[in-house]
């Protein structure tokens, strides 16, 4: 959630008048970054997830399970723990766990970032499950901590937190459902809560279409919703249309933030080569929310979605009437088509093969500020890039940091860039650190065991490899992309949608790479994967993934690009990752650059564990969490088919999904069968480790 600085955060109105302040100090920030990095070149690949949790307190006697509000006590503990380990083994084995949105939540990162060796790849799963383990040791007995990406009845009416608060008291959110407390109590979170209700004129309005079962009223009218009640002046909404029927309307920040997800986030050799990585996560960013699919149930009732995208998305929806374009503009600058955390809406690479053609989408921009760039030298697709995010208000504004060294500090081009939460990020260095140019792969849902969300992180770590090892082109019209992500959101996507996909994902003219030997490289970058000098004069693989690959030239006796609408299909996600007759499948590109490294043959097994899960996903002969979620609730002995997730069913759930993270389940449809309680199991980094973190 970016840096919680300290200070007094200003409500909206007297946050307001400086909202031009900070974009115009923002962008001064952004380019005195550009022009001391702009040419930074070199830097290695480093990588690194991040992972979210949910806090569960188990009330055994009640069958309940409730989310714990104790966020602080534990960051606390845990930051002396981590300290006290930090002694004695490798440093990415430490871990660094950050506060979140939801008082109920933790993330965790692992303490340094992976690089680019092989054996690192193979330590993501262990990191993850030392980060777990830790958390898990150190919370109270009826506590542990869930990487389930929605909790299935926040906001339920009665007790769903420990302790138990009442919404009476929500005086950030005005929720109906949501008390106060469940927010992180740092002076940003309430604040960034209260902005966005009073910024945009009402409540955030959420409205998941309800799975309709044979018992589910119809029309489903919400009993749960306090409807009459009075106590704030936006109680009237939910009556006055904001709830719609056969909807599960939610109304507060907090259903979407604390969502959880996984993130990764990957560091390329310069600012060229993590803008065309930028572009080809973009198009892939539904497909692989369609793949981690995993939450069905909101607000106590099974949904007909099974992702948290457009929760989150309205749930920050701070646009005003105007913005939405429900009003003429008046007092505002722009209509503006989506949410803050929505989907990306540009391109910005400058590669030959990314056609101006694919922003096919209206995508406002600040003319100001793009003017103001582009007379700094900056391109055209850059500067459309960052006066686009710019067209947002800074929510949250410390008196105390207003006036800024713009030499010295990004705070202003943050306070904007990170309240900018699309599916991909373009991170450009920190101030003052040594930290390169860097890409942020964000649509991912959580997944129940780390074996799955180190599965998901391996499989991207290398798909981003091979995409720059083969030049990889998967530019689709934004607008495409777009609808892959309404598809992508439904239920059981994985088996009953088509998604947009280039129909040749090489770029226009240029052979594809694969007709020759696979273990010749195709690229000429600075950094090719075979190195000199390996045994008997033979060239000798590398046992690192890289970064720059250099580029492909355009063809020489030229080509002209087609009709746009001939360069894509409709395919479904097995035929897109798995392959279809001659067509490589992304699997089998991942494959195919594997076999441009040194990979050990027990290394491979583990990788190949990893990438089958992903092709059995795809292939649906393994069901997503989403389904399996979905299956559970409808399956139990005291479920209605009303829609209904009561307490009791919630109850068993997390007992069947904690089963299931500690190998001690069995669910076949779900997991490989080579998922056991033995590997489930964490192996200390260090004996050290242990040891500490044992007598603690
Ligand atoms: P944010 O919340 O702003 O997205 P975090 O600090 O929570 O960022 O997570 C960033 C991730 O990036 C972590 O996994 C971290 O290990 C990783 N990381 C740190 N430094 C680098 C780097 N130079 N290049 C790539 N990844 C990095
Ligand atoms: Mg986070
Ligand atoms: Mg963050
Ligand atoms: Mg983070
Ligand atoms: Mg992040
Ligand atoms: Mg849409």
């Amino acid at each position: 959630m970016g840096l919680l600085s300290l200070g007094t955060p200003l409500a909206w109105d007297d946050a307001k008048p400086y909202a031009d302040h900070v974009r115009t100090h923002g962008i001064t920030q952004f380019l005195n970054i550009w022009n001391r990095v702009k040419d930074r070149c070199g830097d290695e690949l480093l990588w690194g997830d991040e992972i979210e949790y949910m806090v569960v307190t188990f009330d055994n006697t009640e069958r309940n399970a409730k989310l714990s509000l104790r966020q602080s006590e534990i960051l606390a503990k845990l930051e002396k723990i981590v300290e006290d380990i930090a002694s004695g083994c490798e440093k990415s084995a430490v871990p660094t766990y950050h506060p979140e949105y939801g008082r109920f939540m933790l993330e965790s990162t692992p303490g340094s970032p992976y690089t680019g060796h092989l054996t690192d790849l193979l330590t993501v799963e262990n990191n993850m499950r030392i980060r777990r383990h830790i958390a898990r040791r150190y919370l109270k007995m009826n506590e542990l901590p869930f990487t389930l990406t929605s909790f299935p009845r926040l906001g339920v009416p009665g007790v769903f937190t420990e302790p138990h608060y009442d919404p009476a008291n929500a005086v950030s959110s005005h929720s109906l459902f949501l008390p106060e407390e469940i927010t992180n109590p740092h002076a940003r979170f309430p604040t960034l809560t209260a902005n966005i209700r009073r910024r945009r004129g009402s409540k955030v309005a959420i409205n998941l279409p309800v799975f309709i079962d044979k018992n589910t009223p119809r029309p489903f009218v919400d009993p749960t919703i306090p409807w009459r009640r009075n106590i704030y002046p936006e109680d009237p909404e939910a009556r006055n249309g904001a709830a719609k029927l056969d909807h599960i309307y939610m109304d507060a920040m907090g259903f979407g933030m604390g969502c959880s997800c996984l993130q990764l986030t990957f560091q390329a050799c310069n600012v060229d080569e993590a803008r065309k990585l930028y572009d080809a996560l973009v198009p892939l960013a539904p497909l692989l929310l369609a793949l981690t699919a995993a939450s069905p149930l909101w607000r106590g009732f099974i949904a007909d979605v099974d992702c948290r995208w457009d929760v989150v998305s309205a749930s920050v929806d701070d646009r005003t009437e105007e913005e939405r374009g429900l009003k003429p503009l008046k007092n505002d600058r722009f209509q503006i088509p989506k949410s803050r955390y929505a989907s990306v809406s540009l391109y910005i690479s400058d590669v030959w093969y990314n056609r101006p053609e694919y922003n096919d989408i209206n995508a406002p921009y600040d003319r100001a500020i793009y003017d103001r760039l582009i007379s700094e030298g900056i391109d055209s697709q850059l500067s459309r890039h960052i006066s686009h995010l710019f067209i947002r208000d800074p929510l949250v504004i410390f008196s105390e940091m207003v006036d800024q060294d713009d030499t010295t500090s990004n705070d202003h081009f943050e306070n904007i860039q990170s309240t900018n939460w699309q599916t991909v990020r373009f991170k450009p260095p920190p101030v003052n650190s040594p930290i390169g140019w860097r890409v942020e792969f964000r649509s991912m849902e959580v997944q129940p065991t780390d074996f799955e969300n180190a599965a998901f992180a391996v499989f991207i770590v290398l798909l981003s490899r091979a995409i720059l090892h083969y030049s990889l082109n998967l530019y689709l019209p934004i607008s495409k992309v777009d609808e892959n992500m309404d598809r992508a959101q439904k239920r059981d996507a994985v088996n009953q949608e088509k998604f947009f996909f280039r129909k040749d994902i090489f770029p226009p003219g240029v052979p594809s790479p694969l007709s020759t030997p696979l273990s010749t490289p195709h690229t000429s970058g600075a950094n090719s994967p075979v190195e000199p000098n390996g045994e008997g004069g033979l060239p000798r693989k590398a046992r690192k993934l890289n970064n720059c690959f250099g580029e492909v030239p355009p063809p020489e006796n030229g080509f002209a690009f087609g009709p746009m609408a001939d360069e894509y299909a409709e395919y479904t996600l097995d035929e897109i990752f798995n392959g279809k007759g001659d067509r490589l499948g992304l699997l089998g590109l991942v494959y195919s650059y594997l076999d441009t490294l040194e990979v050990q043959p027990a290394e491979m097994i583990r990788i190949h564990e990893y990438l089958d899960l992903v092709k059995r996903r795809a292939n649906g002969s393994l069901i997503t969490p989403a389904t399996w979620i979905r299956n559970f609730v409808r399956e139990h002995p005291a479920y209605k088919f009303d829609s209904v997730v009561s307490q009791e069913i919630n109850y068993d759930l997390f007992v069947a999904v904690d089963e299931i993270e500690r190998g001690v389940r069995q669910v076949p449809d779900l997991m490989p069968s080579s998922y056991s309680a033995e590997r489930a199991q964490y192996r200390p980094a260090s004996p050290q480790t242990m040891a500490t973190s044992q007598s603690t």
